[in-house]
This record gives C-alpha cells, structure tokens and sequence, in this order.
C-alpha cells in the first residue's frame, strides 16, 4: 500500500527533496530513494510498503538486544524492507538490499496494518511490539501508527535501529517509542563513509538526544568487525564518549560479526575480543556491558554495580537466575538497578515463533 507523506520540500531546480534522515535524497518524479520504500509520484513524496510486514515474529525481548526493558518478556517483532544506510556487513541483507532482478518491495508479505498488529500481540498476550529486522527510519509513518495503535491497548513499543535521522522526524518517532536499542557501529567517520554509506554525528546526536530529551528507555549496540573498529584505541574514545554523554547506566551490548553480505573476507569476532571490549569499557567506568552473538557467560549476567551481586543470570535468551526486587533493586543491597523492571521477570525464554495476522 502506498502513502504519502511527510518531511520533504521542492527544490528550486524541480526536485524533491526528502528531509526524513541526514542523506537527503533528491528525487526526480517517478524516483526513489535510497531507503527505495520513498520515492517521488508527481509533486509529493510516498512510502510504500505501508501496512505490510516482510517479518512477524515473537522473540525473546534479550533478542533485540534488551536486557535491561521487562526482561523475559515476549516482543511481537516486525520489520518492513529498506534501508537508509549500505553498511557492507550488514547482517539482514534479504530485506534491506536489492539484488539484481528482484524487487524489494516483492519480499513484503500480507496485509498487516497497524490495528490488526496491536490486536494480534494481544491476542497471544504479548506485552510488547518492536520495529526491528530493518530499519524503522524509513518507515516511520507505519512505525508511528503502529506504536500508537499499541498504546491504545496498554501495549509497549520498541524501536532497533542505527539513529541515522534528521532532528523533527527523530522527535515524532521517539514521542511513540518506550524504549529503543541504536547501533552505535563504530566511533571513527571513516569507517561510517567508507563500510556504513553514512555519517557518525548524526547517530551521536541522536543518542544525546534519546538519552537527555525522552523518556525512552535507551540501550547501544556496537557489532565488533575484525580489524576495522575494534582496536584499544577506538574502544576507549567509543566508551569513554558513552559515558561522558550517556552516563555509566546504559547498557552498551558489543556483538560478534559473522561474515556476510560484501564483507565475508574478514574473521568471525572472537570471544576473547569481546571480553577484551567489555573490559576496557568498565575501565572508563560503564556499569552494564554485556557480550552477544557468542557462547560467553559472564559477559551475559547483569552484575550489581555496587556490591557485584549477579542480578540477572542468563543462559542463552533465558533468564536462569533472578536477583531483582520488584522495583528493580539488588536483593543483597539495595541498590537500584537502572531499567524498566516490572515485577517479576517474564518467562517467555528463547522461543521465537513466526506469526501470522488473519484478515
Ligand atoms: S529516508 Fe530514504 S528517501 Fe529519505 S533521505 Fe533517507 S534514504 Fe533518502
């Protein structure tokens, strides 16, 4: 389905430009963007796309990655197709990049508009909704009107996405998001221009803002690549701005590469490098740094920063040991630990368990 929308302007040369996120896509009619999903029709920018899902599927929340927002719960997971970023390691290449003689748009699959999402998730009593699988930037009208209609219902919304937008679109998105993970994917321009197709400010911008301007619960991610963004040097300037701009509280998950899409000449990133990431991380003083994509244990507990009590064991995606009073403090001393922590933890383990909507 296709909609027009919003965050464009007329150029004086006849284009439009599309002012959703900092690439600024100027658009012939009958042109897209890069993203694809927006593209020019006579004098106004479209989306397609709207209200269909290429993924529908519940996850574990830990999936996502969230540790520290009602862990244990199951989240209704949906992902649309496109891309406003051409990271060559990207890792859900199938619905953000066109091969050739296929359509992107040809992988989206049936009907799901907003409405029919917040009533499926509370049909099997989820009590969450991610956009995720792809980039929700590109398809923020749906995202928006999702969320919403999941507001409706009592349902929480979630967000997994690289920060890459402009500054009013971020402020309508994160007016609807209870809590969002954002790829911080390296701290190095170079890298964001030469592996991502974008810039490294825009994302630090955003994640100031999320941190100091919403009430969105807030969680990074840094996907470690073999020689291209993890040496000593650039983990410490990574963490030590995390923790000058976004406080020792955020939880900040480094994650293994596993060789894909235009980069599957590099290694698999080891456990050793994660563990190592972690620990210069605590050394600039950040409190919840966890390792995912490898079998590393302790890099997988949530551990109390103040008298080192394991909080949170977990195995997996589950949830094997539980330390947390109701509120969210360590049992052993008090001390609160920072998260949306409500009640007890859910139980919904590692299933993931494909859905899909009914007409
Ligand atoms: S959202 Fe899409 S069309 Fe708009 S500027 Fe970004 S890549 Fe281009």
């Amino acid at each position: 389905m296709e909609r027009q929308v919003g965050y464009w302007h007329l150029l004086t040369n006849g284009r439009i430009q599309c002012d959703l996120c900092p690439r600024h896509c100027q658009m012939n009619d009958g042109q897209d963007g890069l993203c694809v999903v927006r593209g020019r029709q006579g004098d106004t920018l479209v989306l397609r796309g709207y209200g269909q899902a290429s993924s529908l599927c519940i996850d574990p929340i830990e999936k996502k990655p969230l540790y520290h927002f009602m862990p244990g719960e199951a989240i209704l997971s949906l992902g649309t197709v496109g891309c406003n970023l051409t990271c060559k390691f990207c890792q859900n290449w199938s619905i953000t990049k066109s091969e050739r003689g296929s359509s992107l748009l040809d992988r989206l699959g049936e009907t799901a508009m907003p409405e029919q999402i917040a009533a499926a998730a509370a049909s099997v009593h989820c009590p969450m909704v991610a956009v995720t699988y792809n980039e929700p930037v590109v398809f923020l009208e749906y995202a928006v009107d999702v969320a919403q209609a999941c507001h409706q219902r009592g349902i929480r919304t979630v967000a997994v996405t690289a920060g890459y937008i402009d500054a009013a679109p971020r402020e309508e998105l994160f007016r609807h998001i209870d809590a969002v993970n954002i790829d911080l994917k390296a701290f190095d321009e170079r890298f964001y221009r030469s592996l991502v197709g974008g810039h490294l400010q825009p994302v630090l911008e955003t994640l100031v803002y999320v941190h100091q301007e919403t009430d969105t619960w807030l969680e990074v991610t840094t996907l470690l690549i073999p020689g291209e963004n993890d040496s000593d040097h650039e983990l410490h300037a990574l963490t030590g701005w995390v923790f000058e701009h976004l406080g020792p509280d955020v939880p900040l998950h480094f994650s293994a590469f596993h060789p894909d899409w235009q980069l599957r000449d590099r290694p698999h990133t080891t456990a050793a490098t994660l563990l190592r990431a972690r620990k210069v991380a605590q050394a600039n003083g950040l409190h919840h740094v966890y390792c995912g994509n490898v079998q590393e244990e302790s890099g997988s507990h949530t551990w109390c920063h103040h008298c080192g009590t394991r909080l949170i064991a977990r195995i997996g995606w589950q949830i094997a040991d539980w330390n947390l009073t109701s509120e969210g403090h360590c049992r052993h001393c008090g001390s609160r630990c920072n998260g949306v922590f409500a009640g007890p933890h859910g139980r919904w383990g590692a299933r993931r368990l494909p859905i899909r909507i009914r007409a």
